[in-house]
C-alpha cells in the first residue's frame, strides 16, 4: 500500500520532483518582498539533501499566462535560496526540454536545482498529460509541498502525481494538513473562530463549515457590515453587498455566531484623524466602518480568554492604515498570548498573514498557513485536489474505501452517539474513503453528526421509483435528499430473504445512478454454487443482468460478497478473494472498459475483522472492505478504517 508522507519514501541517492509553492510577493525592481514560502519548504529539502537527494524544484510565480516572462522568472528565487540553504543551486531555464532532462541527469547526488516558472507553458495550468509526462520523466520520485497551490489542478500537484507509484506530501504539506485537519476535527474547547476580511462571498463556505465545528465565531472586517444590514442596522457608507446579505442574515441566526457592538468610522479611508467609535445601531449616514470599535474589542477578548483552539481568518479592519489597525492588532496580540498558554492557534489566509506580520506576531501563533485559497478551501471542509491525488495513488487511480453495513441494528439515538464518537477518531484519515450504512432510521441522525465530515454514508436498498405507493419502501431521491452519496444494492440479505432478483437489482441500479447517488453493486455466490464450481457462472449472471445498461461514464462501486462467508465467521482467504476480484476486474474491462476497471473500486465482503483486514487489503485487486458485524463497534471499524498493508 502506497504511503503519503516523503518520510516513508526511499529517496537516497535518488532524484526527486519537489512541487513546492515559491510564488513569493516581489516589490518593484522584482527582488522579494518576504521570502516566507521558501523558508517553508526548507526543511523538506534539508530532509532530502540529509538523504543525498538529488532535489528537483518545481514552482510557478504570478500568473504569466503560458509564455516565458522576465519579469516572472524564478532565478531571483534560485538565488534566496541559496543564501538560505549555504549552498549552490542550479537554476534551470526552462523546467522541460532535452536541455533541462540532461541537466538533471548529471547533476550529483545531494545537489538542488530549481526549474523555471512551470507556468511559462501553457500545459501546467491545462493539467496537459503530455507535460505532465515531460515532468514526470526528470525523476525517480515525487513529493508534493506546495500546499499553497493544492487547490489547483495543474499538471505539477495532479498530473505528475498521478505517474508516480508513490507520490508522497513533503513535510510543510503535512503540517499544513495536521494543523488545518486538527481544528476542524478535534479541536480542544472552547474553540473559537475569528472570521474577517472583505468578503461574505468569499468566506461563507468557511463561516458554515466551522459554525458546527466551533463554540464561538467572531466576525469583523468589511463582511461584518453585510451581517449588520441583515439585521436591519444602517451602515452608512461602508462596504456591503446586496446579494450577500441574504447569505449573512441566514448565517447570523446562528447563536455561536458574535457580531461587532461597535464600529470605528470615518468619512473614507483618506481621514483618518475624523476616525471615531460608534455603536453598531448609530453608524451616521455619510461615515464608512473601517474596523471594530473598542467595545467590540473587549467583546472579543472576552470571548478569547478562555479558548484552547482558535482558528483566524481574514483581518477585522483595513488594518493597512494604521487608525484602522486597532481591532485587528489587539486580537492578534489576544490569539498570541493564547498560544503562550498553550493553546493551539492557526491563522489563515493571505491578508490575516500580512497583518499578522505587521503586528510583528507572525512568529507568536501555533501556524500560519502559507496557502491563501487553499487554506480557505480546506476550512470549507473541500478535499483540494492535489491532497487528492496524493490520496489516490494508491496501486492504482483507486481510493481504499472501508465501508461498515449496519443492517437492522442501532436506533437512531445509539446511531448519533456513535458518529459523535467516531467522527474525532478519525479525523487524521485523509487517504481512504470512509463510508457507513445505518438503517434508514438512522440516517437523519447520521446526517446531522457527520455533516460536512469526510465520513460519508449511504442508504443499505432503495426502491427503482421515485415515488408511489409502495408502502415501507425509501426512494433514491429520499436517499439524496439527506446527504447520502452511495447506496447498497443486491446485498445478498435482500436477494436470499427478501427476493430481489438480478432484474429488480438492475431496476435499483439504473434508479440509484438517475438520482445521482453511487451504486454499491453487490454481487457472490452461494456455497453449493462455489462448491459445483459456479462461482463465476453465477458472478457472470449476476453481473450482466444486474449492471444491464450501465454506461462508462456512471461511477460505481463493486463489493464481492460470498454469501457462504456473510455474517458466518468464515472468511474467504485472501488468496480466493483475489481470484475472483481479478476476475471481476476483468470483467469491467472486457464488458465496459480498461479506463473504468481501472477506476472502479471492487471491495471484499464477508467475515472482515481487525485480525484479517491487513491480509486481505495487502491484495492489489481488494480496494476495500465491505463489513457488517465488525463495523458495529468504533473500536473495531476504527481498527478496520487504519488498516496496514
Ligand atoms: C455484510 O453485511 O455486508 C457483511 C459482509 O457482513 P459481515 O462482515 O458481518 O460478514
Amino acid at each position: 500500500m502506497k504511503k503519503l508522507s516523503v518520510r516513508d519514501l526511499d529517496v537516497r541517492n535518488r532524484r526527486v520532483f519537489v512541487r513546492v509553492d515559491f510564488n513569493v510577493p516581489l516589490a518593484d525592481g522584482g527582488t522579494i518582498s518576504t521570502d516566507a514560502r521558501i523558508r517553508a519548504s526548507l526543511p523538506t529539502i534539508n530532509f532530502l539533501l540529509k538523504r543525498r537527494a538529488t532535489v528537483v524544484l518545481a514552482s510557478h510565480l504570478g500568473k504569466p499566462d503560458g509564455k516565458p516572462d522576465p519579469k516572472l522568472s524564478l532565478k531571483v528565487v534560485a538565488d534566496r535560496l541559496a543564501e538560505l540553504l549555504d549552498r549552490p543551486v542550479v537554476f534551470a531555464p526552462d523546467c522541460i526540454g532535452k536541455a533541462t532532462r540532461q541537466l538533471v541527469t548529471d547533476a550529483a547526488p545531494g545537489s538542488v536545482i530549481l526549474l523555471e516558472n512551470l507556468r511559462f507553458h501553457p500545459g501546467e495550468v491545462s493539467n496537459d498529460p503530455e507535460f505532465s509526462r515531460e515532468l514526470a520523466g526528470l525523476a525517480e520520485r515525487y513529493v508534493n509541498d506546495a500546499f499553497g497551490t493544492a487547490h489547483r489542478s495543474h499538471a505539477s500537484t495532479v498530473g505528475v502525481a498521478g505517474l508516480f507509484d508513490r507520490p508522497a506530501a513533503g513535510l510543510l504539506m503535512e503540517e499544513e494538513i495536521r494543523y488545518l485537519a486538527s481544528v476542524l476535527e478535534s479541536p480542544d474547547r472552547p474553540h473559537v473562530a475569528i472570521i474577517g476580511g472583505s468578503k461574505v462571498k468569499d468566506k461563507a463556505g468557511v463561516i458554515a463549515n466551522l459554525l458546527p465545528q466551533v463554540d464561538k465565531l467572531l466576525i469583523g472586517g468589511g463582511l461584518m457590515f453585510d451581517f449588520l444590514k441583515g439585521q436591519g442596522l444602517g451602515i452608512g457608507k461602508s462596504i456591503f453587498k446586496p446579494d450577500t446579505v441574504r447569505r449573512a442574515r441566514e448565517l447570523a441566526e446562528n447563536p455561536k455566531l458574535v457580531l461587532p457592538v461597535d464600529v470605528v468610522v470615518a468619512p473614507d479611508p483618506d481621514s483618518p484623524d475624523k476616525a471615531h467609535a460608534v455603536p453598531v445601531d448609530a453608524i451616521p449616514d455619510d461615515e464608512m466602518g473601517l474596523d471594530i470599535g473598542p467595545k467590540t474589542i473587549e467583546l472579543f477578548r472576552k470571548v478569547l480568554a478562555d479558548a484552547r483552539t482558535v482558528v483566524w481568518a481574514g483581518p477585522l479592519g483595513m488594518f493597512e492604515k494604521d487608525a484602522f489597525a486597532t481591532g485587528t492588532n489587539e486580537i492578534a496580540r489576544a490569539v498570541a498570548a493564547l498560544t503562550e498558554t498553550g493553546a493551539t492557534t492557526v491563522v489563515g489566509g493571505g491578508d490575516t498573514l500580512a497583518a499578522l506580520s505587521r503586528a510583528g506576531l507572525r512568529d507568536k501563533v501555533s501556524h500560519v498557513s502559507t496557502g491563501g485559497g487553499a487554506c480557505l478551501q480546506f476550512l470549507e471542509g473541500r478535499i483540494l485536489p492535489g491532497i487528492r491525488a496524493l490520496a489516490d495513488a494508491h496501486g492504482a487511480t483507486r481510493t481504499p474505501i472501508i465501508a461498515g453495513n449496519w443492517k437492522m441494528h442501532k436506533t437512531a439515538t445509539v446511531a448519533r452517539a456513535f458518529c459523535i464518537k467516531l467522527r474525532p477518531r478519525l479525523a487524521d484519515v485523509l487517504d481512504r474513503q470512509i463510508l457507513i450504512f445505518p438503517p434508514f432510521t438512522a440516517l437523519a441522525a447520521v446526517a446531522d453528526e457527520l455533516d460536512r465530515s469526510r465520513i460519508g454514508y449511504g442508504g443499505q436498498d432503495c426502491h427503482w421509483e421515485a415515488e408511489g405507493a409502495f408502502t415501507g419502501a425509501v426512494s433514491p431521491a429520499f436517499l439524496r435528499d439527506l446527504g447520502c452519496t452511495h447506496v447498497l444494492v443486491g446485498h445478498s440479505e435482500r436477494r436470499h430473504v427478501f427476493g430481489d432478483s438480478d432484474d429488480i437489482c438492475n431496476r435499483k441500479v439504473r434508479a440509484a445512478l438517475a438520482a445521482g447517488l453511487i451504486p454499491v453493486f453487490c454481487c457472490g455466490e452461494k456455497l453449493d454454487e462455489r462448491e459445483n464450481e459456479l462461482t463465476f457462472a453465477t458472478l457472470e449472471r449476476q453481473l450482466s443482468i444486474g449492471l444491464r445498461g450501465f454506461k462508462e461514464q456512471d461511477e460505481l462501486v463493486i463489493a464481492y460478497e460470498p454469501v457462504w462467508a456473510i455474517g458466518t465467521g468464515r472468511t474467504a482467504t485472501p488468496e480466493q478473494a483475489q481470484e475472483v476480484h481479478r476476475w471481476i476486474r476483468s470483467w469491467l474491462v472486457r464488458r465496459v472498459s480498461v479506463e473504468f476497471a481501472d477506476r472502479t473500486p471492487i471491495l471484499y465482503g464477508g467475515s472482515v475483522k481487525p485480525d484479517n483486514v491487513d491480509a486481505l487489503m495487502a491484495e492489489t485487486h481488494i480496494d476495500g472492505v465491505l463489513v457488517g458485524g465488525a463495523s458495529l463497534e468504533v473500536e473495531s471499524f476504527e481498527r478496520l478504517v487504519r488498516f496496514q498493508a
